[in-house]
C-alpha cells in the first residue's frame, strides 16, 4: 500500500521502551534524530524540498529535558524521537532550521509516505497526551513515561495508567457489481465524493459497523463485506478500516449527515468530472481498486 501515514519500517520497540534505563541509551545515542511538530496539528519541514525537517539530537540535548522528547523507535539504523514545540519555541526554530510550517494534511500530500507515517505517529501522541494532563479518575495531574506512551496518576494512592487510544473507523466501497455507493458531506466543494464512512460503536463487528453505517448514510443494504486494508487517520486519532461491500438494496435514501448520496459507473468515476480523495487515501485506493476491476 502506498497510501500516506503508514509508517512502514519503523521498529517501535515497544517493550524495551518501557525500561527507561534503556531508554536514556538511546536519548544518549549522538545519531539520534528528532522530528519537529508545533503543538500536535502542525509539523515542520524542512527546504527546499518537501521532507521533514530532522535535527541531529545532539543540537537539542542541552536545551530540551529528556521527558519533551516522545520515542518513536529505529528506523534505517537511527533512533527516532518527536519533539512538540511551544508556540514560544516555534519561530525561533523556522529561522535557526530554516524551516516552514504546514498542516498535517496538507504536508502528507507531498511527503514521502514513510515521512508523512512518522509525523502522523507523532501527532496522534502529540494530541493524546495534551488530552491527558489529569487523570481521568482521581484529576490529579499526570506524568508521562515509556517514551511518552503512557500516562500515570501523579498520586500515589490512586496510580491510574491511560494509553494512547484510536478508533476505528470503517470506510467501505459499497457496490452492486457495476456501479460504487459514494456521498459528499455539506461541507465539501461541490462535485467532491468519497467512500461512506463511520466510527465503530462499543460492542460491534466491524462488519456490523459497515452495515450499519451504510444504511444510516445511505438507506442501502450490504451483505458481503471484505476487509481490505488500513490507515492510520491522525485527524486526530483514527484508524480507517477499508472493506469492499456488496449491496443487496439500490434504492438510496440520504442519510441526516450527508448533502448526497449517489450510484456510480466505473465510466463516470474513470472520467474526471468527479472530486475523488486525495491519492493519498486509503479511500481513493479503495475507488481505485474498484474500477480496476
Ligand atoms: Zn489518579
Amino acid at each position: 500500500m502506498d497510501y500516506a501515514f503508514v509508517a512502514g519500517a519503523l521498529d517501535r520497540f515497544g517493550e524495551l521502551r518501557e525500561d527507561a534505563g534503556w531508554l536514556r541509551t538511546r536519548f544518549d545515542d549522538d545519531l539520534a534524530r528528532v522530528i519537529v511538530l508545533r503543538g500536535s496539528r502542525e509539523v515542520l519541514l524542512a527546504q527546499p524540498e518537501p521532507r521533514l525537517l530532522s535535527i541531529p539530537l545532539p543540537l537539542l540535548r542541552e536545551r530540551f529535558e529528556f521527558e519533551r522528547f516522545v520515542y518513536l523507535g529505529e528506523q534505517d539504523a537511527h533512533t527516532l524521537f518527536a519533539l512538540m514545540l511551544r508556540d514560544e519555541e516555534h519561530a525561533e526554530f523556522l529561522a535557526i532550521h530554516s524551516a516552514v510550517t504546514a498542516e498535517l494534511r496538507a504536508a502528507a500530500m507531498n511527503l514521502p509516505p514513510h515521512e508523512a507515517g512518522l509525523a502522523a505517529f507523532a501527532s496522534s501522541l502529540a494530541y493524546w497526551q495534551s488530552r491527558s494532563r489529569h487523570c481521568g479518575v482521581c484529576g490529579a495531574h499526570t506524568l508521562f513515561s515509556a517514551g511518552g506512551h503512557r500516562a500515570l496518576c501523579s498520586n500515589a494512592a490512586c496510580g491510574a495508567a491511560f494509553f494512547p487510544r484510536t478508533d476505528p473507523c470503517v470506510i467501505m466501497l459499497v457496490h452492486d457489481g457495476e456501479r460504487a455507493l459514494l456521498g459528499r458531506q455539506p461541507s465539501w466543494p461541490e462535485g467532491r465524493y468519497s467512500t461512506l464512512a463511520g466510527f465503530v460503536e462499543p460492542g460491534e463487528t466491524l462488519e456490523d459497523a459497515v452495515r450499519r453505517e451504510t444504511f444510516e448514510e445511505s438507506g442501502v443494504r450490504v451483505g458481503d463485506c471484505r476487509y481490505v486494508g488500513s490507515q492510520p487517520w491522525p485527524f486526530p486519532a483514527s484508524l480507517m478500516l477499508g472493506f469492499m461491500a456488496q449491496a443487496t438494496s439500490q434504492d438510496i435514501r440520504i442519510g441526516r449527515e450527508m448533502a448526497d448520496v449517489r450510484w456510480f459507473t466505473r465510466a463516470e468515476l474513470a472520467g474526471g468530472a468527479v472530486k475523488l480523495s486525495p491519492r493519498f487515501s486509503i479511500s481513493r485506493h479503495l475507488i481505485d481498486t474498484w474500477i480496476g476491476g
